[in-house]
């Protein structure tokens, strides 16, 4: 069911009414008490998880049965423009989880920049704007995180020099999913989703629309098409070419300060995934933790007690390990790592939500040496080469090696210092290829 408002101007304002009706503003009033009521209940608010279909069914029916009375088919209605605006008043006061976009309406030839106000828009953003929404929450039936029906909007341009439309020469499509206020659990993922849909969009040209929030919604914790590297975020490969990050786990350990001589006296940066006790306690090697983050290497965490099975532990579990380890950094070298690499690289269940909330970039790779599982110095080597020096897409590798085992220090690493200035790689840490370090940020 589609509910369509539209409106037409007049300078005549004879025989305007005000719009809904007094008896129908105070109609909306005990419909819109009757949901709050409804969604305070704690036993309603429990049922999150419960007969999501039907909650979703019960709230779409009533949501559209709310809307207001039209009247008498083809009949205008004439009333003033806040009026018409603000037509449903008394919904603005239930509490809802909302997310809303505003979308550059397009032309459909040349450029909107040059458009005027009645050329001909292409609609196909805007369909695939809504079917976007409607796709992600069939993708979601066993929850239903979207609750309440879809709304969309299509508005005019405005040339005021503060609206945020300003530039939209040809109007703006203003779209929004919603659910209850007591949705905790399943709305933030869909949300995150069909935001990445919308913020993917882009013109004929292949350049991103100006999409932009809508000020007013809900924007904390969510992210937007991660140009920069974000907490809770999975990276495996540098984001440009002619790098090649250098990245070595399970240390510091017996090699880890011969390994730093190796990498200083061949100009080579690289990353230090640390954990706590895997190879002796870190408070007992101090001193290369504090070789390698005074030479400039990143220092990063790879857990306190590199645990076998990080995708099954708690949220509190998860952070009881990353604490430790940033409470043993900063002690020996002053600083807090944001980069981690999780063990055997289990990057799921709680590990993305633990690592968002602790601040953690999790840095997998794209080339394993596989110098863990017993490979010849020779064979690992040549699966560096057989990549070649760069990932399919053209960006530069980040390895996976253990700083642990002496044949990696000693032969391995050499060899692939040698590969990597053959190719005019420069051997960088994980942070500055991920972000540029604008600040120190380990
Ligand atoms: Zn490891």
């Amino acid at each position: 069911m589609v509910w369509v408002n539209c409106w037409n101007t007049t300078t005549d304002s004879s025989g305007s009414k005000p719009y809904p009706s007094s008896y129908q503003v105070f109609e909306q009033f005990i419909q819109t008490v009757a949901v709050q009521v409804i969604q305070k209940s704690e036993a309603i608010a429990k049922l999150e998880d419960k007969f999501p279909w039907a909650q979703t069914t019960l709230l779409s029916k009533m949501g559209l049965y709310a809307m207001p009375d039209i009247g008498k088919k083809d009949a205008p209605i004439k009333t003033t423009l806040p009026d018409a605006l603000h037509f449903r008043r008394a919904i603005q006061n239930v509490q809802v989880r909302d997310m809303e976009l505003e979308i550059p309406l397009q032309p459909k030839s040349g450029k909107l920049s040059a458009a005027k106000f009645d050329d001909d828009i292409d609609f196909s953003t805007v369909q695939k704007a809504w079917w976007d929404a409607i796709l992600t929450a069939y993708k979601y039936t066993e929850t239903c995180p979207q609750r309440m029906p879809l709304e969309m909007r299509i508005t005019g341009s405005s040339n005021i020099v503060m609206a945020p439309f300003r530039g939209n020469n040809l109007g703006t499509c203003s779209i929004e999913v919603l659910t209850l206020g007591v949705m905790k659990n399943a709305w933030p993922a869909y949300a995150q989703e069909v935001l990445n849909k919308w913020m993917d969009l882009k013109d004929k040209d292949g350049n991103y629309l100006t999409t932009r929030p809508h000020w007013a919604k809900e924007w904390h914790d969510f992210q937007s098409r991660q140009s920069s590297p974000a907490a809770g975020i999975v990276y495996s490969k540098c984001s440009k070419p002619g790098v090649f990050a250098l990245a070595f786990d399970d240390g510091p350990g017996q090699y880890t300060e011969e390994l730093i001589k190796t990498l200083n006296a061949a100009g080579a940066k690289a990353t230090f995934f640390f954990t706590g006790t895997l190879y002796g306690c870190i408070y007992n090697r101090a001193s290369a933790v504090k070789a390698a983050y005074s030479s400039g290497h990143q220092v990063a965490s790879h857990t306190w007690t590199h645990p076998q099975t990080l995708d099954s532990m708690s949220v509190a579990q998860l952070t009881t390990e990353m604490q430790k380890l940033e409470t043993a950094l900063v002690n020996i070298i002053g600083v807090k790592p944001t980069y981690m690499r999780p063990p055997y690289l289990k990057t799921g269940g709680n590990v993305p939500t633990a690592m968002r909330i602790l601040g953690y970039r999790m840095i997998t790779d794209s080339i394993d040496s596989q110098d863990w599982n017993g490979l010849s110095v020779s064979a690992s080597e040549q699966k560096f080469r057989s990549a070649g020096p760069s990932t399919s897409d053209g960006k530069g590798h980040i390895s996976l090696l253990h700083e642990t085992y002496a044949t990696t220090v000693r032969d391995l690493v050499p060899r692939l210092i040698k590969w990597a200035k053959e190719n005019n790689l420069k051997m960088v840490t994980v942070g500055s290829v991920i972000e540029p370090m604008k600040t120190k940020r380990w």
